[in-house]
């Protein structure tokens, strides 16, 4: 189930929209990047890695999405890290009454009744500052910005060479933006791509949180397909992007209905501010 795609690197994808957990070998332990989706899954990384002599020595949420916090017992009780941010989120998500049923409103029925909920999203908040994450095992630059979600956060594996990029740069999803917590997310997404650029001369192997992984040679491509993604979003045009319409991949037609969505309320944000664009 693990796929090795740098030294010392390996991913398991789910079978829920291509979502990649990431595992950094070290020298204690792992340090596993999104943990996974379905708790079978879940539990059988957690048994490969044990087969292997691996226990987790960390964890990493790149965004406070559902699907990006998520746990098992199995995996053991290591720290959950994730960006200052990124942990305020959550713990936002996951205060007050009724917050088990509204996050579940985002989630799949067959996905929400399995999840360990004591285990959701206990995410520790790492300093604004902190650049690179401390463990026992290759470094790891954390590079924050401001695109898909509050706190989102790459990591890249600068001895691997590998980038790891949360919800962003994928081949299957577009840039999908967050239109509640910025005061210009048009910008905000321009200057994360701007900042996953000055990076990408080191990367060998990208690894999106969904779909499948670039290697050096496709890594630019990725980037120009989101900025033009954007571009249009930004101008309401009509994006010419694979993504969306009948070029979408199999099971990924739903992605149309995102573009729609969010077209349509950049367009209610621009009447509210009276500003074009
Ligand atoms: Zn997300």
């Amino acid at each position: 189930m693990l796929r090795q795609v740098a030294d010392g690197v390996l991913i398991h994808q789910s079978e829920f929209c291509q979502s990649n957990a990431v595992v950094v070998r070290g020298r204690a332990g792992a340090l596993l990047i999104d943990a996974g989706i379905y708790g079978y899954e879940m539990a059988c990384l957690a048994n490969d890695l044990s087969e292997s002599g691996q226990t987790v020595a960390a964890g990493f949420s790149t965004h406070p999405h559902w699907d990006h916090v998520l746990w098992h017992a199995g995996l053991g009780a290591a720290p959950r890290y994730g960006t200052a941010r990124c942990a305020a989120n959550v713990r936002d998500q996951l205060s007050g009454a009724g917050w088990k049923a509204r996050i579940a409103e985002w989630i799949p029925p067959d996905i929400a009744e399995q999840i360990s909920w004591d285990l959701f999203g206990l995410i520790n908040g790492l300093p604004a500052e902190t650049a690179r994450i401390a463990w026992d095992g290759p470094q790891v630059r954390i590079i924050e910005h401001q695109a898909h979600a509050p706190g989102h956060a790459a990591l890249l594996i600068e001895e691997r060479g590998v980038l790891v990029v949360g919800d962003m740069l994928s081949d299957v999803l577009i840039p999908m933006l967050d239109l509640d917590d910025t005061a210009d997310p048009i910008e905000d997404y321009l200057a994360a791509l701007r900042l996953l650029e000055g990076v990408a001369g080191d990367v060998d192997v990208l690894v999106p949180g969904h779909g499948s992984i670039a290697r050096a040679d496709q890594v630019h491509a990725r980037i120009d397909q989101d900025r033009a993604y954007v571009h249009a979003l930004r101008d309401a045009g009509v994006a010419a992007d694979p993504r969306v319409g009948p070029s979408a991949k199999d099971g990924w037609e739903w992605v149309a209905s995102v573009h729609a969505g969010q077209l349509q309320r950049l367009a209610r944000r621009s009447e509210r501010d009276g500003t074009p664009g």
